[in-house]
């Protein structure tokens, strides 16, 4: 009764069950250990099992972007009203590109100081993965006349069609000069509107925290279909590849403790076990956005952070702040240059250290992204992005760890943020 009672209760311990339920299945219809049964059957049965993943999936979609764009409009108004804005604002900002800053560079050092792409033998990939001499041919990279035409695209000039193709950075920009102006006016001005947009998020919130429930189901059929499709044999040639990332990701957790520590002046194993619901739906889902309702609901409850903070720095965070994902694509860039026999030179580190840090601010939040935003980076140092072929055999394990990574940062800086504000305020 106990037992049924602590499970029901703990989203993570249901996670975790499936994911070794799932881990398990997985193996026996593979090819690695288990039956092998033949592809078409394997398809069809992981078909079947991907139903709880998808809808919840397709839940997560259908309502993530009125949430983003009402929970950041909601928050940047409050904020406004108070003196917490330009603490919160300005200061969320610039920790997010320190801590950001902080992944690149331990990146950096990793991936030159382990090199794991000088250890693999080119030729023999070209063979395996069936790559023409002209995919493999290297290019000119990046241009600083593509920096005016960047840097203009920021506004979105037509927020209807961000919206309708979910680009989630042009419509977090669009939230904030639409809170910031309702800030700005009188308050009988704004209300109508702030009305309508807290009742929106409040009804988007619920429908997300009852989706919630589908999470044990999607993740077993998730992990079956990873586990019997991938295999391990395939991971096993770039093993110092992912051992580099998994590294520099744990060098971050250990980031994130000192900050905790140091900084928020919270107890370090207490505060690490709230965050345990968060991080195992993320590790499972491999989308930060999709573990945002959990992960608000985790601040709120578990760590008690001001409503005012989680509420701004969670939709925030999830949608721009992502550690894991920079340190990975950094990672991924230093391995495939070094790959390609390509000499990085200081500029070139230098120009992959901001388009990492902007990659990953443009990131989207679902599963894979960060490799897809990669070819951007790839293309800047010409590494012929056909690269990205030979890490997306490995992308999803590392894309779960990386998750895991972005959403303890959000975690932290919620931490740090509750604590600032409550000193100065
Ligand atoms: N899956 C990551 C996230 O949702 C993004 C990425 O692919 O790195 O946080």
């Amino acid at each position: 009764m106990l037992l049924k009672n602590y499970l029901f209760k703990n989203l993570w311990l249901q996670v975790v069950i499936s994911l070794i339920l799932g881990l398990s299945v997985g193996l026996i219809l593979g090819d690695d250990v288990g039956v092998g049964i033949d592809d078409n059957t394997l398809d069809f049965a992981t078909s079947y099992l991907s139903i709880p993943a998808n809808i919840f999936l397709s839940l997560i979609y259908m309502i993530i972007v009125p949430l983003i764009f009402t929970s950041i409009v909601v928050a940047v108004n409050a904020l406004g009203a108070t003196d917490k804005l330009k603490t919160l604002g300005l200061g969320v900002s610039t920790y997010f590109v320190i801590t950001t800053t902080i992944a690149i560079l331990v990146a950096v050092l990793l991936a030159s100081i382990i090199a794991p792409g000088s250890l693999i033998d080119i030729a023999a990939m070209q063979e395996s993965y069936d790559l023409s001499d002209n995919e493999m041919k290297t290019d000119e990279g990046f241009s600083l006349d593509d920096i005016p035409n960047a840097v203009s695209n920021i506004i979105p000039r037509n927020p209807i069609t961000s919206y309708l193709e979910g680009q989630m950075f042009s419509i977090l920009i669009f939230a904030l000069i639409v809170g910031l102006s309702m800030a700005a006016l009188p308050k009988e001005s704004a209300k109508p509107l702030l009305d309508l947009l807290e009742s929106v998020q409040k009804i988007t919130l619920h429908i997300l925290l009852f989706s919630m429930k589908i999470v044990p189901f999607a993740v077993f059929g998730l992990i079956v279909g990873m586990v019997s499709k991938v295999g391990i044999a395939s991971m096993a040639g770039l093993g110092v590849y992912m051992g580099t990332v998994v590294l520099g990701l744990g060098v971050m957790v250990l980031v994130y403790t000192l900050i905790l520590k140091i900084v928020a002046k919270r107890p370090i194993s207490s505060t690490f076990s709230k965050f345990r619901n968060p991080q195992t739906v993320s590790f499972s889902t491999a989308s930060s956005m999709a573990t945002m309702p959990v992960t608000l609901k985790t601040a709120d409850e578990d760590l008690k952070i001001d409503p005012q903070v989680s509420k701004f720095v969670i939709p925030f965070g999830t949608t721009v702040n992502m550690d894991g994902t920079a340190l990975y694509q950094v990672i991924a860039v230093f391995f495939l240059a070094q790959l390609f026999s390509i000499e990085l030179s200081i500029l070139a580190i230098f120009v992959i250290i901001i388009t990492s840090l902007l990659a990953s601010i443009g990131t989207p939040a679902v599963p894979g992204a960060g490799t897809i935003v990669l070819s951007t980076i790839l293309i800047t140092v010409g590494i012929p992005p056909v690269g990205i072929l030979l890490l997306l055999s490995v992308d999803r394990i590392l894309d779960m760890i990386r998750t895991m990574v972005n959403v303890t940062g959000d975690l932290t800086a919620c931490c740090v943020f509750d604590k600032i504000t409550r000193d100065k305020l």
